[in-house]
């Protein structure tokens, strides 16, 4: 075929699930095999021991497999009883489902712009989004980091609103020595594969430390059943299943190692790139310059970071990503369009302009590979093709 013979050859992928799951292939087979045999499939004990295994993990009392990452937002917000019209302040600046969530049930979800050094919402701007309708607030940590929760929850506590995290990206991830899920009333998790803890499929889980929160979410992921077939409330079917359950239990053994391996990639990236001179920043600074065009992810001071994502800011950025991927290296931008600017919220009345860092984020960062099975080289390789760019290709 001639278009095959027009494709770069990949050197360096994004992600390479492949390549976990050759070093685990046994343990998950075995894993499978155990669930097939009883032929449980939905809920049941694995769910069961994988729910006590994140709660534990995450710092949490309950944990609650459900169906998606997504559709433990959607679930966490009808547990907080959100009803039609009530406002939830969040970013613009995330995956779509954060606010997808809140307006599926009716809800308004109220973007207010992010820090620029964390991508993560920017808490003094919170207050001043708050009003009579506001119920609650989606804090993100983007890319594997915490927000800043400690002013959030204080504004939370002095307005009475609930906080849900959206820790799909930060499983593991610590503010302060706390774990992401558990300093908000519920946290969210996705176990999509591409996720650090990612299933073979769809996946998520609910957490908290509220026993009634809890309860509620058991309560809702499965029709409002109690006891089966009389049901006490409207929920849905956002169960997990156990094939999905036992992976996880099994890839969850490794997540510790396989998250230093990320953060350690991630601090290799560091000197590379600033002895190939193109490093703007050693630390907090995000701003980009034609002679120093890339800026490398600010880790905030007693966090710990867990690399979902290793993303840069670089100037020319969509010229870089064509560079990049023309040399076989994978390279992605998260997210292209901050949530205010999508058609679907074109109603609400949101404009251009109007949240300036998510913007420029938008337009200037850029996801290189950083899993945890990358060869040794890779890093340099993929420094060396980003200099190759800014010297060569550029001038
Ligand atoms: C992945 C993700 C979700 C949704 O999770 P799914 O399991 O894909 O439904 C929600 N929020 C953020 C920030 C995510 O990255």
């Amino acid at each position: 075929m001639s278009s095959s013979a027009a494709l770069a050859q990949v050197t360096v992928p994004l992600l390479d699930l492949k390549a976990q799951y050759n070093t685990i292939r046994d343990e998950i087979r075995e894993a499978l095999d155990r669930v097939i045999e009883s032929q449980h499939f939905i809920l049941g004990p694995e769910v069961e021991a994988l729910e006590e295994e994140i709660a534990s993990y995450s710092q949490c009392e309950f944990g609650i497999g459900v169906s998606s990452g997504t559709d433990a937002l959607l679930v966490a917000l009808m547990a907080i009883g959100l009803e039609p019209g009530d406002e939830v302040i969040t970013t613009p600046y995330s995956f779509f489902a954060t606010a997808g969530a809140i307006a599926r049930l009716g809800g308004l979800p109220v973007f207010v712009d992010i820090d620029p050094t964390t991508y993560n919402i920017d808490p003094v701007a919170i207050e001043a989004a708050i009003t009579e309708q506001t119920r609650a607030i989606i804090a993100v940590h983007l890319f594997g980091q915490m927000a800043d929760m400690d002013p959030i929850m204080r504004i939370a506590r002095r307005n009475r609103l609930d906080v849900i995290e959206d820790a799909a990206q930060a499983i593991g991830a610590e503010y302060k020595g706390r774990r992401a899920g558990s300093i908000g009333h519920l946290g969210c998790f996705s176990f999509f594969p591409s996720k650090n803890l990612g299933g073979f499929g769809d996946g998520g889980m609910v957490t908290t430390n509220d026993p009634g929160l809890a309860d509620q979410i058991k309560l809702l992921r499965n029709h409002g059943y109690r006891p089966k077939y009389y049901n006490k409330v409207v929920g849905g079917n956002f169960r997990l299943d156990a094939l999905q359950a036992a992976v996880l239990r099994v890839k969850l053994k490794h997540l510790d190692d396989w998250t230093a391996a990320r953060r350690r990639n991630a601090a290799n990236y560091r000197p590379l790139l600033k002895l190939a001179g193109l490093l703007a920043n050693d630390s907090s600074t995000t701003t980009i310059s034609d002679l120093q065009p890339v800026a490398v992810p600010v880790e905030a001071l007693d966090s710990r970071h867990i690399y979902n994502q290793f993303v840069i800011r670089c100037s020319c950025r969509d010229l870089l990503m064509a560079h990049l991927k023309s040399r076989g290296i994978g390279a992605e931008v998260y997210y292209p369009v901050p949530l205010h600017l999508q058609e679907c919220f074109h109603d609400m009345g949101y404009r251009s302009g109007q949240f300036p860092v998510s913007e420029r984020a938008a337009s200037e960062v850029l996801a290189l590979p950083i899993y945890p099975e990358l060869p040794e080289g890779s890093l340099a390789t993929v420094v060396d093709v980003i200099a190759s760019f800014y010297s060569d290709v550029l001038r």
